[in-house]
């Protein structure tokens, strides 16, 4: 693979002088995806579902097929993949229905302080509406999840475990697998938040064996707007829909109504046409790309990041044991957006701020960290930027300190 070849097929990378280390927030987009939003909406512009016309039935049969690509990506059945705004909505959608359902008083959630809050927050909900515990796993002094400390805090009373499969603010891998099994023991559902996982590595929901897993278009070269709920067929059909509306119902009365089964009974009303079709088109250009050089460049230009900043005088790295490219710093004495708006000026963009992870900035005693994340675009030239930049940023700033 030539990176630089893959970078002709971002816009943004071929036309910029851009070091873009902001991918966990957001990847570019390749052509591919662009061109395939493009000919929807340029080409087809209709509805799905209920159209009985040519170009309906076209446009029918792309969402669907992107709904396949979903399955095979994931090793799932097409009918347990739920098309959703992103991953935020679709770990809201479990705890909206499966959860204010299911959870009673007393019942025991298990998450993490390493969790987005769009991993949290939704039990956070689920605990306070029905006088259930929500119950932190104790990070070790790295702040990982551990086997050992999940152990810690599983009990009988356990009912839900909703964790990360990747950290997006430290970059750390979850022992999701072994985490499954030990929950399925004690009869607990696992909801993992694979937001961080999905983009860079291979991730199979059978394998794994989780209830259900989360992901985001927008983090894995697709468009924004889109995201993925898996669940287990047997779990999504047990399930209310959360959203009632049009294209959901099998057959409406007055005074009551049935609904079509999972995936459909949670995907109201017109759906996310040409997200879910742009979806498809990322799908396709990653597995051309392919998990194995993602994985293998990514653990390359990681290890070179933490070797030039592990130089620098003057700088704390959060994670230097991150297992993934996402790395979380500051520059001591100075405020992250101070830094990030240097950064700006040498043409590196990375990301400034809480991550969505209050509770961890908490735990590591900062208000924010600057992360720089990687993705199978990047460069060496992209880190040496990088690191020019939080020279210049110390040299700056040392003025004032
Ligand atoms: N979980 C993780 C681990 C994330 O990184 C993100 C996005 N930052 C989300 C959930 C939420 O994804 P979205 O904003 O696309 O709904």
């Amino acid at each position: 693979m030539d990176v630089n070849k893959i970078r002709q097929d971002f816009y943004v990378l071929a036309n910029n002088k851009l070091a873009y280390l902001d991918n966990a927030a957001s990847t570019l987009k390749p052509n591919s995806v662009i061109e395939a939003l493009n000919h929807y909406y340029r080409d087809l512009g209709v509805n799905i579902h209920r159209g009985v016309y040519r170009l309906s039935y076209e446009a029918t049969e792309l969402y669907e097929n992107a709904r396949q690509k979903v399955a095979s990506l994931l090793n799932c059945d097409f009918e347990e993949v739920i098309f959703t705004r992103g991953a935020s909505s679709a770990l809201n959608l479990v705890a909206s229905s499966l959860g204010l359902k299911e959870i009673k008083e007393n019942d025991e959630i298990i998450t993490s302080e390493l969790e987005h809050h769009s991993s949290m927050l939704p039990w956070q909900n689920v605990a306070r509406i029905k006088k259930a515990k929500l119950i932190y796993i104790p990070l070790n002094v790295e702040k990982k999840i551990t086997i050992e400390n999940f152990k810690k805090v599983l009990s009988d009373k356990t009912k839900i475990v909703a964790l990360n499969y990747v950290s997006n603010a430290m970059g750390y891998v979850t022992p999701i697998k072994e985490i499954i099994k030990l929950a399925h023991e004690k009869g607990a559902k696992v909801i993992v938040d694979a937001a961080q996982a999905v983009p860079h590595m291979e991730v199979d929901v059978k394998d794994l064996g989780c209830d259900f897993l989360a992901f985001s278009g927008h983090k894995m070269c697709g468009p924004t707007g889109i995201g993925v709920l898996y669940g287990k067929y047997d779990l999504l059909q047990e399930m209310d829909p959360i959203e009632f509306g049009g294209d959901m119902i099998d057959y409406v009365e007055l005074q009551k109504s049935t609904y079509k089964d999972a995936p459909y009974k949670f995907e109201t009303g017109t759906p996310l046409i040409a997200s879910a079709i742009g979806l498809g088109a990322a799908i396709d250009y990653i597995r051309s790309i392919g998990y194995d050089f993602i994985v293998k460049h990514e653990f390359k230009l990681r290890e070179y990041m933490l070797s030039k900043m592990k130089e620098i005088p003057g700088i704390t790295i959060y994670n230097p044991t991150t297992e993934t490219g996402i790395v979380s710093f500051n520059i001591d004495g100075v405020h992250p957006h101070d830094a990030a708006s240097v950064f700006d000026e040498e043409n590196v963009a990375i990301r400034a701020g809480h991550h969505c992870a209050q509770p961890l900035m908490h735990n590591l005693n900062q208000v924010a960290t600057i992360r720089a994340s990687i993705y199978f675009y990047n460069t060496k030239e992209d880190i040496d930027k990088l690191i020019k930049a939080i020279k210049k940023s110390i040299d700056f700033f040392k003025q004032f300190i």
